[in-house]
């Protein structure tokens, strides 16, 4: 059936003419409306608009949906005079056969149903939600789209719907549509805002840590090259001292005073040739050459470097071992990382004590415990005990376990430092088994 558009009855003729001041003091309070909805979010400005067409225009009801482009829908977003219940997630498709609301929307024009009940061209169970009768509906246009659309009608009061307050409802909707565009927009631009915050926010973060890396790492090899040029220049002057004192002491046969000084000098070159190898252990790492490696006949061989030092300092090995797979490893190296770690437990416990070495298999990766009864490590040391040059000792050189940690990861492997209660530390190394997925073949 075809409608004209805002069409009325010659009976509606008789609803009680507005009298021209009453008239001034609606398009008044229209235009106060308009004015604050220039500066309120999405909201509130839906909220205003309901409240001109009701109070101000004077509809019993009305019903304010916008689009959702995405589904390309239309969701009824706020209501007037109507429970809140009856709204609440309605929405419709936007085709123009399924609703006069999406009629309205996609024409842009503004309607005016006389009899609902009758008009094929009205969603039917928008009729039996609202127990539509006569309403009008208009769309909501932006400067250049369309938003939305409201539908307006006098159920409650049964009065007929005026040529005038359709006007007026058609004039006002032009208005919020424009606000309302406003508000759409600055709501999308708030997010990109925010988004955009967000993403300089990451970027920032990830160029510090990729500065930090990259400080750390020119750190690392301007430290070693100083360290290899340091270490050639002592170990040739050393050699010689070295030779120099063993055929001193060959001329002083029998001088037992002397014999002793010589001693101690012999034993003060060792440990200062010990420091140089360290350091260029840190300065001019190897690769790792790779071979399986039975890990408890490693540790036992290990072990046997440090037992003199241990008896000395009145310490005892305490062995838990179980028969565990052999790892993939360059011996060398991985004696190294335990030497390190036992000559640090025998150093933390100067007054003798237990030190304990495990090996299982937990987990699929054969791991390593080694636990001592010293004083442990204060939290804020942890964080920088695998940083080279970092020592709490007065003789330390403090690249111990920065080695250690560097064999550990090129072997595939991890390395964990916990509390060993009452007190002390346990070192674990955990490594992936030979032949095994994790395992560097
Ligand atoms: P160094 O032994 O020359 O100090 P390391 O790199 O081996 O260098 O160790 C760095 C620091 O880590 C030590 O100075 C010490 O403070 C701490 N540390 C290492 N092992 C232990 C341990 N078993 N108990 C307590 N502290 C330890």
């Amino acid at each position: 059936m075809a409608r004209k558009q805002a069409r009325t009855k010659p009976d509606e003729q008789q609803a009680p003419a507005r009298s021209p001041l009453k008239m001034l003091q609606e398009l008044a309070a229209l235009q106060e409306i308009s004015r604050s909805l220039q500066v309120l979010d999405l909201d509130e400005i839906l909220h205003l608009v309901l409240d001109g067409v009701t109070k101000t225009i004077g509809f019993d009801r009305a019903r304010l949906y916008l689009i959702n482009e995405r589904e390309h829908r239309l969701e009824c977003r706020m209501a007037a005079g109507i429970e809140q219940e009856k709204t609440a997630g309605v929405t419709l498709p936007l085709e123009k056969s399924n609703s006069m609301l999406a009629r309205s929307v996609i024409e842009r024009k503004p309607f005016i149903v006389e009899d609902a009940m009758e008009d094929p061209r009205v969603n039917r169970d928008l009729k039996q939600l609202f127990g539509l009768k006569s309403f009008a509906v208009v769309p909501l246009v932006g400067r250049g789209r369309v938003l939305g659309a409201i539908t307006a009608d006098n159920l409650t009061s049964d009065r007929v719907i005026t040529p005038e307050g359709f006007n007026s409802l058609v004039a006002f909707a032009g208005q919020a549509g424009v606000a309302l565009e406003n508000a759409q927009v600055h709501d999308e631009l708030r997010t990109l805002n925010r988004e955009l915050e967000q993403r300089v926010r990451d970027a920032t973060e990830d160029l510090k840590k990729t500065q930090d890396k990259l400080i750390q790492s020119e750190k690392l090899a301007a430290l070693g090259k100083l360290s290899a040029g340091i270490a050639h220049e002592i170990r040739n002057p050393l050699t010689s001292m070295k030779v120099l004192v063993h055929a001193l002491s060959g001329r002083l046969e029998g001088r037992e005073k002397e014999q002793e000084d010589i001693a101690v000098i012999e034993d003060e070159i060792e440990r200062v040739n010990r420091i140089i190898t360290r350091f260029l252990d840190f300065a001019r790492p190897r690769s790792p050459e790779f071979s399986r490696v039975d890990v408890n006949r490693l540790l036992d061989e290990t072990i046997t470097l440090v037992t003199r030092e241990a008896e000395e300092r009145g310490v005892l090995f305490e062995q838990t071992r179980e028969s565990v797979p052999a790892v993939l490893a360059d011996r060398e190296q991985m004696k190294q990382v335990f030497l390190n770690v036992f000559l640090n437990a025998l150093d933390a416990m100067p007054g003798g004590g237990q030190l304990s070495v495990s090996t299982r298999c937990t987990a699929g990766r054969v791991e390593i415990a080694v636990s001592d009864r010293g004083g442990g490590i204060q939290e804020e040391t942890r964080k920088q005990i695998f940083e080279p040059f970092f020592t709490t000792k007065e003789e330390g050189v403090g690249l111990g376990l920065s080695i250690v940690k560097r064999i550990v990861d090129e072997h595939g492997g991890t390395l964990l430092v916990k509390d060993n209660p009452p007190r002390g530390t346990t070192f674990t190394v955990s490594m992936p088994p030979a032949g095994s997925e994790g395992a560097l073949a």
